[in-house]
């Protein structure tokens, strides 16, 4: 597995060459939040897992003990989240989260938490997605602030590194995607399903967002991806955090794209391109057609490789 560093992206004439172009001030991306309206939340059987779309994010039910009640992976937004759980327990034939599995800690991942703490249900996440739960966190996801969640909603158990953990007879697979979308990313692999819930670096139809305000950084995608490319193989159902679901195939050929992006990037450095230079070129544009206007990736990705030091 390749390893991404700073370093393999930044010569020393590099960084001078490119971060003094880069300039302007940085500009959030819109958070559609809080809109209290009807949604609606489609089901796809994903054979015993369900996938629920809709509710913010991607989330997984799976069933357990009949006197348990599910587990389920992320939990969309608040705003949703009455939704979510109703449509939750009917996918799931249960009336109880006994687990949920957060991703990240993003609104879009963390809606029910409060709800399903309070009901006595297990949250688990990564020790960093807990830290940014317990807080009132800005983001490069959203506009303002999120948090602290009240008491029911913070994680209870907390990963750090990757291992194995088994949910009503059902192994999981769990690692830590560390400063890739967030410092707090967990994938979740399910061997017996051959399913793979990628958590936030990977989204299909769009380009993924790095919360660099959170961790995020391109060094840390592309390690990520290449982690999750290890995985695979070429039917493992894979679950993004938002868009479609994919495959191992597909999955693969997008570490591949983002591994060719790194090559490009160091190229178009060394030969003394400033960042305005390389946005202009546009290195993924033949993308677009597939994961829409490059702009936004881009800036983050740039304004990643020039913050302060972030763990390789
Ligand atoms: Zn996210």
């Amino acid at each position: 597995m390749k390893h991404y560093s700073r370093r393999s992206f930044l010569g020393d004439s590099a960084v001078a060459a490119g971060i003094a172009t880069l300039g302007g001030a940085f500009i959030a991306p819109a958070f559609a939040q809080q809109v209290a309206a009807p949604v609606e939340i489609i089901r796809t059987d994903l054979g015993y897992a369900k996938l629920l779309q809709g509710a913010g994010c991607n989330v997984v039910v799976i069933p357990g003990k009949p006197e348990d009640g599910m587990l389920m992976i992320d939990s969309g937004l608040a705003v949703h989240s009455d939704a979510l759980l109703q449509a939750a327990y009917e996918a799931s034939g249960q009336n109880k989260v006994h687990t949920l599995i957060n991703t990240h800690f993003h609104p879009e991942q963390t809606g029910c938490n409060e709800a399903v703490g309070a009901a006595g249900g297990r949250i688990i996440a990564h020790a960093n997605t807990k830290m940014y739960l317990q807080n009132s966190v800005m983001s490069s996801a959203y506009e303002g602030r999120y948090g602290p969640l009240a008491d029911a909603g913070i994680p209870g158990q907390t990963l750090r590194e990757d291992g194995r953990m088994k949910f009503a007879g059902q192994e999981i697979v769990y690692g830590w995607l560390p400063a890739a979308h967030t410092d707090g990313d967990l994938f979740l692999y399910f061997p017996m399903l051959d399913t793979l819930i990628t958590g936030g670096p990977v989204t299909t139809g769009q380009w993924p967002l790095l919360d660099i305000r959170q961790g995020g950084w391109i060094g840390g995608l592309l390690n990520a991806y290449e982690k999750l490319a290890d995985i695979v193989s070429a039917d493992t159902v894979v679950v993004p955090a938002h868009g479609p679901v994919t495959n191992g195939t597909t999955l693969i050929r997008m570490r591949n794209m983002y591994s060719e992006l790194h090559l490009t990037l160091a190229e178009q450095l060394n030969i003394g391109m400033g960042w305005d230079d390389i946005v202009a070129a546009n290195p993924l544009k033949q993308y677009e057609a597939s994961y829409g206007d490059t702009a936004k990736f881009l800036e983050l990705a740039m304004r990643s490789m020039t913050m302060a030091y972030v763990p390789d």
